[in-house]
């Protein structure tokens, strides 16, 4: 069986008193039962290397370069991530897509960043309203793995973790079906299958999108579902500690 991982994703929230409290709030009553990963905004990244340093909480950050150094202002690369202790790194977030020009060739190129720097990328996936209602999911879905898989290959998956995010759910307190989870959620474990069944076995698929202490354990109890990618509960440690002990029910 395929272990969780309960990943928190910040985006631009936070501040070094209300980190503090809120990781060593956490960590309080944390079990290693179940993995988790905060993924915090660049400039706490030292902050929170020296709280969660040593304690079951992975480091992780929110957005890679592709580029390994150079003239890009304002981008930061996989070997100051490193540095500073993260593991994991999103890519493809669909915030990202949608606001900071990310299509499918950048992310599969940040893909591969991430792994170049033995960083563990975190890609989403996910499809608009308008691409579900028109019945374009699995067509979006497909799109979006299949440019990191041309891209890198498909063993590298074995070294990432995929999240199901579809963009109506992010932020909207409208939260998939547990039943529209799996759909997705095995549509893309076929899709690897199809070209690696081991691999597709031991991958490892999370849900995001408006993910609450009310709604993870049925979402968790899915076949599919290894866990959540969560955005607005991570920032309240009673919520984040609600999630990652439905996951350790399972
Ligand atoms: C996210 O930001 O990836 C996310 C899933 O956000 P939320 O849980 O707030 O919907």
């Amino acid at each position: 069986m395929r272990r969780k991982l309960v990943a928190g994703n910040w985006k631009m929230h936070g501040g070094l008193s209300a980190n503090e409290a809120l990781v060593r709030s956490m960590q309080a009553r944390l079990t290693d039962a179940v993995a988790c990963a905060l993924c915090v905004p660049f400039p706490y990244l030292a902050q929170m290397s020296g709280l969660v340093g040593g304690t079951s909480i992975a480091l992780g950050a929110q957005s890679i370069s592709e580029h390994d150094s150079g003239a890009y202002t304002g981008e930061v690369s996989g070997g100051m991530l490193k540095e500073f202790g993260c593991e994991y790194v999103i890519v493809g977030h669909s915030e990202r897509r949608a606001m900071f020009a990310e299509g499918d060739a950048r992310v599969a190129a940040k893909f591969a960043a991430a792994l170049r720097h033995g960083l563990t990328p975190i890609l989403c996936v996910g499809e608009t309203l308008a691409e579900r209602e028109s019945g374009e999911t699995e067509t979006v879905i497909a799109r979006q793995i299949d440019a990191v898989i041309e891209n890198s290959g498909v063993g590298t998956l074995g070294k990432a973790v995929l999240a199901y995010e579809p963009v109506w759910a992010i932020g909207t307190g409208r939260t998939a079906t547990p039943d529209q989870a799996q759909q997705v959620h095995a549509f893309l474990r076929g899709r690897v299958a199809a070209l690696d069944a081991t691999l597709a076995n031991g991958l490892m698929i999370l849900y995001g999108g408006s993910v609450k202490a009310s709604n993870a354990a049925e979402m968790f109890a899915m076949a599919d579902v290894d866990g959540g990618l969560i955005g607005g509960a991570s920032l309240v440690a009673d919520d984040f500690l609600a999630i990652c002990h439905a996951a350790t029910r399972q």
